[in-house]
């Protein structure tokens, strides 16, 4: 069993409906157990064309059985499920899932770094990651999720009412 947490965004169509089916999926296909839920936030976008609209943003930590690479393969299975259409680096989507951390592992594979490599920099990542896993030290930053929330600019991560 591995220790994962996911992080979710999405800033197309129904998109509180398309994190719901990104977690749905998840404790299905990946046999997730013990699985925490963040809040959802609502937040500016960073990057990517001018305009894309705001995101919804969350996180989930859990136990599974599948490998690192095949937990990447069902992420982007799942998010081509849910409609989503690569256009341009950084653009708009209807569902992006992204693998942040694998227990106290640092991996280094053809299509899959873990930790994911901007995850400490990104206020939209570590706000929700924070509510499902705030004492877990980040591999090679030696740090936890927590400390390095402090660090960053959380203007633009508004926590909501909704739940996933
Ligand atoms: P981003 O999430 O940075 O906006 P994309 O979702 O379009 O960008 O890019 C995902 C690509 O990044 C995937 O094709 C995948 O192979 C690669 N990748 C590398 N490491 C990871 C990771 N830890 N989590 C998700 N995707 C990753
Ligand atoms: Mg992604």
């Amino acid at each position: 069993m591995h220790r994962y947490a996911v992080a979710l965004g999405s800033n197309l169509g129904d998109r509180l409906e398309h994190l719901r089916q990104g977690v749905t999926r998840l404790e299905r296909e990946a046999g997730a157990r013990e699985l925490r839920k963040s809040r959802v936030y609502d937040t500016d976008p960073v990057g990517g064309p001018q305009e894309q609209p705001p995101y919804l943003n969350a996180a989930v930590a859990f136990h599974s059985a599948l490998e690192p690479q095949h937990l990447l393969e069902l992420l982007l299975d799942i998010e081509r499920r849910e409609g989503r259409v690569r256009l341009e680096p950084s653009g708009p989507r209807t569902l992006d899932l992204d693998l942040l951390l694998c227990d106290d592992l640092r991996l280094e594979q053809p299509g899959l770094t873990v930790p994911h490599p901007r995850m400490h920099l990104r206020a939209f990542v570590l706000a929700p990651l924070a509510d499902v896993a705030p004492g877990w030290i980040v591999p090679g930053l030696g740090q936890t999720v927590s400390a390095l929330l402090a660090k960053v600019d959380t203007t633009g991560v508004r926590p909501t009412d909704l739940r996933l």
